[in-house]
């Protein structure tokens, strides 16, 4: 345990010392300095500079939280996801980079240049839905969860950064109304008694967790869809990395046309969608 004064560079090796790696170590000098997490140009170039009086202390508390395996989102408060800075916090998952495949193949599916509704469903964050809005100001984007909770999240992103979209609190679709273009979710997919959960502890079960397969949540969103989805309109749906197959079974069983998976940035199948026949 250091004692103040400290210079960064000092304070950088004492919080890798205690087992943090040196970009989670930069990550939480800069939020103890109040900086940018894109300051790490900053960090490298002040190394000797001394951190003010009280940012020791932030950081040492921190990074005792970063070391009891908290994500460092939930620490800073903030995480980016397809270029927008989101806040997060324990009431919604930390949105994660490989769910950006899914973004991209609803921006695929959606039309460029001429108003559509697409639906989120489990929003969490809302990191989806904005993320779709900021890329197309013309869709009428509906984000919805069964968490009061994370919907206040998504609702306070969207507000801060200037995006209108529409919050509906429910079970997938249940509360939602009309149709839409594009339905798309990350929805809870881990099985009950999957031993990584461990690691995911820090994070809302509602959102990880689904029955024994962790198919429960896809059973149920296609129940609802085939009501909610226009004549050719897609169902797009975020999974584990070993469930491409059974998800691609399940959307055949449900009457979707064209099922097919994409891979994330891993070369994971990740995401697996079809659409509703035409007229
Ligand atoms: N992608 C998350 C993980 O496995 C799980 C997210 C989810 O269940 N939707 O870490």
């Amino acid at each position: 345990m250091l004692t103040e004064p400290v210079t960064i560079a000092r304070a950088l090796a004492q919080v890798q010392a205690e087992g943090l790696n040196r970009l989670d170590a930069q990550m939480l000098v800069l939020h103890a300095l109040g900086k940018a997490p894109h300051d790490r140009a900053w960090l490298l170039a002040h190394d000797t500079d001394w951190l003010p009086p009280g940012a020791l202390a932030a950081l040492q508390a921190a990074a005792a939280r970063r070391a009891g395996g908290e994500p460092l989102a939930y620490i800073t408060g903030c995480k980016e996801f397809f270029g927008l800075q989101l806040a997060v916090d324990p009431r919604v998952l930390v949105p994660r980079p490989d769910t950006e495949t899914l973004v991209e193949w609803a921006l695929g599916v959606l039309p460029g240049n001429a108003p559509a509704r697409v639906a989120d469903l489990g929003t969490g964050s809302g990191a989806i839905a904005l993320a779709l809005k900021a890329t197309r100001g013309l869709l009428t984007v509906v984000a919805v969860d069964a968490s009061r909770d994370a919907l206040a999240v998504a609702a306070c992103n969207a507000q801060r950064l200037g995006l209108d979209i529409e919050c509906v609190h429910g079970d997938w679709l249940q509360h939602v109304t009309g149709q839409f273009d594009a339905v798309v979710s990350n929805p809870p997919y881990i099985a009950a008694a999957d031993p990584h959960l461990q690691a995911l502890r820090h994070e809302p079960a509602l959102a990880l967790t689904s029955g024994a397969d962790g198919l429960d949540a896809v059973r149920t969103i296609l129940t609802q869809v085939p009501h909610h989805l226009k004549p050719g309109g897609w169902l797009l749906l975020e999974h584990g990395y070993d469930q491409a197959g059974a998800v691609r079974a399940l959307l055949v069983a449900a009457g979707l046309q064209a099922v097919q998976s994409r891979r994330d940035l891993a070369g994971i199948e990740r995401c697996s969608g079809g659409h509703m026949p035409h007229g």
